[in-house]
């Protein structure tokens, strides 16, 4: 398993200065949170590209920009938020996209399902096709505007997006934690899992031993996954728990 910093927690800072401080924590590997980016503009990626390949980091994967459509009159933006995190992911060639289901829990089955056709199989998944990056749905909280926080949701949004099983999960364990689904989501999804939110409840970071995160590394291992484990911590984390924390994984990590 591959440590890993999402570089969303510094979103507030220009991009050069968000690389720089994930470097000076010592992280090799990024997940590129869009939110790093302020505003899309669309030429703003080839800034993007430029101070990454300065940064000389890996990134590992990206998260895409997202909008968790309450109404279908927004599922353009959507398709625009999916396909501009796409142009960035290649540009920073990175081979893996995490999305969330794009669509409001407050939708009616019927609106969710033609609006999930509408963005994902008319748009997001033939455009990353084409681009060679492989998706990954994430897991949300209850407490997400977003559908999609347990097996019931995601099989629900999978038996549309997905019809050949190509999706992998981005198992978010602040998420499955929150709503107490670990088990059913591991049970369901283990093998599946291409990428891994680490953190616990309220996105706070783990820094010493618990037994839920012993129980949830031992059953990924066991899955035999070898991928991220991409630290995804709450924005007022100080860089004193990031360090921390990324220490307490380098040695954790070592025993799986
Ligand atoms: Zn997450």
């Amino acid at each position: 398993m591959k440590l890993s910093l999402s570089n969303g927690i510094f979103s507030k800072l220009g991009i050069q200065d968000n690389f720089n401080t994930v470097k000076k924590l010592g992280f090799s590997n990024i997940e590129f949170n869009m939110k790093s980016i302020k505003k899309e503009h669309d030429t703003d990626i080839y800034r993007e590209q430029k101070a990454y390949i300065a940064s000389g980091l890996k990134c590992l994967t990206l998260h895409s920009a997202v909008l968790h459509v309450k109404d279908p009159i927004e599922v353009h933006q959507a398709i625009y938020y999916g396909k501009i995190s796409l142009e960035c992911a290649r540009a920073l060639g990175t081979p893996l996209m995490t999305v969330h289901s794009n669509i409001s829990k407050k939708l009616p089955q019927d609106i969710r399902k033609k609006c999930l056709n509408e963005i994902f199989n008319e748009e997001i998944r033939p455009f990353a096709k084409r681009l060679g990056i492989k998706l990954s749905l994430e897991n949300l909280s209850y407490n997400s505007t977003g559908f999609g926080k347990n097996v019931e949701q995601l099989e629900e949004v999978l038996s549309v997006i997905d019809p050949k099983n190509e999706m992998g999960i981005t198992f978010d364990l602040c998420h499955a934690l929150e709503t107490k689904v670990v088990d059913e989501l591991l049970d369901k999804y283990g093998r599946r899992v291409f990428n891994v939110h680490m953190a616990n409840k309220a996105h706070q970071p783990f820094i010493q031993k618990k037994p839920e995160l012993n129980h949830f590394l031992s059953a990924l291992n066991e899955y035999g996954y070898e991928g991220p484990i991409t630290l995804e911590l709450e924005h007022k984390t100080s860089m004193e728990d990031i360090a921390k924390t990324k220490a307490f994984f380098e040695k954790l990590l070592n025993e799986y």
